[in-house]
């Protein structure tokens, strides 16, 4: 069973999908943190000098959610922290426009969603890689207001950036992700618009934890 939150960046869908998560015992994936680690494949090869692509197919990709945090695995090595870098951050809408990549990062998705419980967060889950999605979800909010909230979290890992640099980020990304030709980021039509702008952290992952909860209650 999978449940979804789409919606642009820093509009809470990650924190809130891990939160929801934790309370009910249920798998995370974070779909974005795919398109990071691509990302950071993408960035490596370049330095080298390698083939992207034949260097994304060679790489060992793999992630697990546990204790609260989404761990991603490059080649058995944890890239958790490295794929939130700002550098990282500013080629990651780039890199996600490329087809292939998409095709490559959807097979992974669909292959660990197979059995289990999942809530996961991303662009174009509910339009594109599970339409069938039992819950689809669509969180938006503020543009400032989601540049604060990225700020702090960068600022809480020590990374050294301002605000403008973040909300330019922000804009920049999303309107890459929202024009671009494969799979844009887009409300699916049977989604639940969620604002989070004037609601707290503990009332959105209540309200999604309820609708969560109600779903697996009628499937049980
Ligand atoms: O969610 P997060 O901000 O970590 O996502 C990073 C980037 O990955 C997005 O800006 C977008 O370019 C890409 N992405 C995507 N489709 C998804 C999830 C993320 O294109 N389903």
């Amino acid at each position: 069973m999978i449940v979804v939150i789409d919606g642009p960046a820093g509009s809470g869908k990650s924190s809130t999908a891990r939160a929801v998560a934790e309370r009910l015992k249920i798998q995370f994936l974070d779909s974005g943190a795919l398109y990071r680690v691509a990302t950071l494949i993408y960035l490596n090869s370049q330095n080298n000098g390698d083939s992207f692509f034949d260097a994304l197919k060679e790489s060992d990709i793999s992630f697990y959610f546990k204790e609260k945090k989404f761990h991603v695995l490059l080649n058995h090595s944890d890239v958790s922290d490295e794929i939130r870098a700002m550098h990282v951050a500013n080629a990651v809408s780039t890199v996600a426009a490329m087809p292939e990549v998409r095709a490559f990062v959807n097979a992974l998705m669909r292959q660990a969603v197979q059995s289990g419980i999942y809530i996961a967060d991303g662009r174009d889950l509910g339009t594109a890689v599970f339409p069938d999605a039992e819950l689809k979800f669509f969180m938006i909010a503020d543009l400032d207001e989601r540049a604060r909230r990225r700020l702090s979290e960068l600022e809480a890992k020590g990374e050294q950036t301002t605000f403008d640099e973040v909300r330019k980020n922000i804009e920049d990304r999303d309107l890459k992700d929202s024009s671009r030709a494969s799979d844009p980021l887009k409300q699916a039509d049977d989604a639940i618009l969620v604002n989070t702008s004037g609601l707290t952290f503990e009332d959105q992952v209540q309200m999604i934890s309820e609708h969560v909860q109600q779903l697996i209650a009628k499937n049980a």
